[in-house]
């Protein structure tokens, strides 16, 4: 089940030339007044238990409004923080901003979790576990209430410190999701050898669910996932035969535009948490 994104972002940042230098520092300046002016915001996206149709979690997904480009995706600009080194001060505001948000849900009496994608470099930093630590106390939320997720190939290249900070933060008690699963090369059994909790299989898998070939991989990397006492939320779910398809297999949890696109906190709010809109999905299939 080994499958590579085509043409990401992340490649060009490698195979830099002088111009991409020069525009990478350009935008890395855009970045700072983006910080420093508020122009990030995050969306929320629904994940769903297949078994009762209840969120369980939002992702928080990071959006810049740019005031000349509009609204820009994480894909055009994380890999340019990373590589100009903002991606930590970025990080941090979206760990406080989605912690925030949580902590206002949960005062409304909405029970949910919410997940935040890191960076490999924020893992890097030695004080990461504390900051993290630091930043639920201070939303008086519980380590269990945030959920990690880091890239497949985060995980596989990751440095011993890396690795010891999502130890760390295993310790701690914050789940760990693995994103993108089946994007990399590596096999269930070193998962084994990490503090995971949840895997979250690759939109990719999805889009050919109704071929044979993927979906016994993805019948057979739930049932091993599930022999690893992992939770598998598959993302990507946009049809109903598709949410069915992965019910029958066992998922437990789904994520895709069939429940909703990710939206910001008002809307988030009106759609998923004011009516339980996404019950709808269960309802479906019977
Ligand atoms: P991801 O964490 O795997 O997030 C899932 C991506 O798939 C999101 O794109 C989401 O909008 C999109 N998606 C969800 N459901 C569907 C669907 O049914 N169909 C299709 N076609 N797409 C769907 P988005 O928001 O553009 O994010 C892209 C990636 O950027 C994320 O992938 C994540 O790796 C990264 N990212 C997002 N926010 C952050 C952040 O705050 N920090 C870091 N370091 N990375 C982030
Ligand atoms: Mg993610
Ligand atoms: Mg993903
Ligand atoms: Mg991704």
């Amino acid at each position: 089940w080994n499958r590579r994104r085509s043409a990401r972002p992340r490649r060009r940042v490698h195979q830099a030339t002088d111009a991409t230098t020069r525009s990478h520092l350009h935008i890395g300046r855009d970045l700072r007044r983006a910080l420093e002016h508020q122009e990030f915001v995050l969306h929320y996206q629904p994940e769903i238990d297949t078994g009762t149709g209840r969120m369980v979690a939002a992702e928080a997904l990071i959006r810049w409004l740019h005031p000349q480009r509009g609204m820009i995706g994480p894909n055009t600009f994380i890999p340019v923080a990373e590589h100009v080194g903002l991606i930590g001060r970025i990080g941090q505001w979206v760990l406080e901003t989605a912690c925030a948000q949580l902590h206002a849900w949960r005062a409304a009496g909405h029970d949910l979790r919410v997940a935040v994608n890191f960076s490999v470099e924020q893992l890097r930093r030695r004080d990461i576990t504390d900051t993290v630590a630091y930043t639920l106390e201070r939303f008086d939320l519980r380590p269990d209430d945030l959920v990690v997720e880091i890239t497949e190939s985060i995980c596989m290249h990751a440095h011993d410190r890396a690795r010891e900070s999502l130890a760390h933060l295993a310790q701690l008690g914050v789940r760990l999701a693995i994103d993108d699963f089946g994007t990399g090369y590596s096999s269930l059994s070193y998962l084994k050898r990490m503090p995971v909790r949840i895997l979250k299989i690759d939109r990719s898998f999805v889009v050919d669910l109704a071929d044979a070939a993927d979906a016994t991989i993805v019948r057979n990397i739930i049932s091993l996932a599930h022999e690893l006492d992992l939770t598998v939320i598959v993302e990507g779910v946009e049809t109903a035969d598709q949410h069915e398809l992965l019910r029958v297999m066992g998922c437990d949890v789904v994520q895709g535009y069939l429940v909703g696109k990710s939206l910001p906190p008002a809307l988030f709010h009106d759609a998923f948490l004011a009516h339980r809109r996404h019950a709808i999905v269960v309802q479906k299939r019977v």
